[in-house]
């Protein structure tokens, strides 16, 4: 089967990953993208100039195991490693900051220490729970799952921590007696901006901006893709990086933890975190789960200047989501003041991600096994990154898998 004519659906890391890899093997690439180039990767722009990500997008990657992916990018820019460190805080005190992830060190800031080690201590630790309720009490026991975990997880997927299943808690949830480098040795961030090393990626490509709507199929083959304006775009082989709904299933629908994510540029009379901290978790009553302050890009700020994201989890249905952008921009004016720190904008911008995380409940994940089992049924259609596999993945994961399907496709043409 000739694979030289691939149609990619999305125009996000996967997709643009992807176009770049096959372009370079000599195949011929139609990427359609609905809106712009970047996806969740697309930086917010300040009107003074400066920018920042949506959320922080450091790239993790290990040099030794998972080269391809530091080599992937470069090619297009500069990498700089970044040795990041989290604070999470529980009481929602920016001057008291306590170690993420959570390790037994955190014990000694409580003044019952003594009667939470005892609890950790009757705990059975690592677990097969099979939801993450279960799992985090099984390994720190109630008080600190009071404390770190269970306002925070409901805030952040907008369902109950008992009906939360996944594979992802051994990956994500750890208990170390010391604060250790969670996301692994190696996170980088690049010179160029994400939105500029995408569109490298895709410039020997032809681009079509428009939405897929459909497939149009014939047996266990995909013969081209139906976009909005009710064209069909045609090749040998098809990759989806989108949700899967959006082709098939005839009113099935995945459901997604939303983000409104709060960029701005402030003058402030501090920084809201110590020196060594890049962003902090608030496990607490505040409508944000992150805030960070993006220090670690390669722009200079001014003396007091500071470029912050905050992050506000909600459903596409919900109020949040309808707040006018000053609501956001207020919230954290007054949480900040409220803290001690007068910040003055200079420039504010909200981005609204609908699709920021596929959610890990029993019932969804069954809704895409069955969308899933009939994209899988088309032998010359194939599907990357977060939303068309509808995991909890990185960037990385996405580049790696980009590279396998880059192969496979380029050895079968
Ligand atoms: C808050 C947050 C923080 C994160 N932090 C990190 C991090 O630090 N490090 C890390 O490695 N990963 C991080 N991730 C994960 C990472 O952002 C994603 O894994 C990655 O960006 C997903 O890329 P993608 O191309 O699969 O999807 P997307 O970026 O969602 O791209 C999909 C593209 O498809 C387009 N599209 C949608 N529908 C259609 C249609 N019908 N037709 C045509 N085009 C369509 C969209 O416009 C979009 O451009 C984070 C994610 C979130 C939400």
């Amino acid at each position: 089967m000739s694979h030289r004519d691939t149609v990619i659906i999305g125009g996000g890391v996967a997709g643009c990953s992807l176009a770049y890899l096959l372009e370079q093997r000599g195949m011929n690439v139609t990427l359609l993208e609905k809106g712009e180039i970047g996806g969740l990767l697309r930086e917010i722009e300040f009107d003074s100039g400066y920018y920042c990500d949506s959320a922080p997008h450091l790239l993790f990657f290990d040099e030794e195991t998972e080269p391809e992916v530091g080599e992937l990018f470069s090619q297009l820019t500069d990498l700089t490693h970044h040795d990041f460190y989290a604070a999470t805080y529980p009481e929602g005190r920016l001057d008291d900051p306590h170690h993420y992830p959570v390790t037994e060190e955190n014990i000694d800031r409580w003044a019952d220490a003594e009667e939470i080690r005892e609890e950790v201590a009757s705990t059975p630790g690592h677990s097969d729970a099979d939801n993450f309720e279960e799992y985090v009490l099984d390994q720190v026991g109630p008080t600190l799952y009071e404390r770190y975990y269970r306002s925070y997880t409901e805030k952040h997927w907008g369902i109950q921590p008992e009906h939360i299943v996944g594979d992802w808690f051994d990956f994500k949830i750890n208990f170390p007696e010391s604060e250790r480098d969670f996301f692994g040795d190696g996170a980088y961030y690049p010179e160029a901006t994400y939105a500029d090393v995408l569109s490298e990626m895709i410039t020997d490509c032809k681009v079509v901006f428009e939405g897929a709507t459909g497939l149009i199929t014939d047996g266990d083959q995909v013969e081209g893709v139906r976009t909005e304006s009710g064209d069909v775009v045609t090749g040998d082989t098809y990759v989806s990086t989108i949700d899967p709904s959006l082709l098939v299933g005839e009113g099935d629908q995945l459901r997604y933890r939303s983000m409104v994510i709060l960029g701005v540029h402030v003058v402030a009379d501090e920084r809201p975190f110590p020196s060594h901290v890049d962003w902090g978790y608030f496990p607490n009553d505040y409508a944000f789960t992150r805030l960070t302050d993006y220090g670690f890009t390669p722009q200079s700020l001014p003396d007091n200047e500071y470029i912050l994201t905050a992050e506000f989890p909600c459903f596409t249905g919900d109020d949040r989501w309808t707040h006018p952008d000053e609501w956001f921009e207020h919230y954290l004016e007054e949480f900040l003041e409220a803290q001690g720190i007068d910040i003055e904008v200079i420039a504010a911008e909200v981005r609204r991600a609908p699709r920021a995380y596929p959610l890990p409940r029993a019932e969804d994940l069954e809704t895409f096994e069955r969308l899933q089992s009939q994209l899988s049924s088309y032998e010359n259609l194939f599907t990357l990154g977060r939303n068309s596999t509808y995991e909890y993945i990185w960037i990385k994961d996405i580049v790696k898998r980009a590279y396998e399907i880059a192969d496979e496709l380029s050895l079968d043409s």
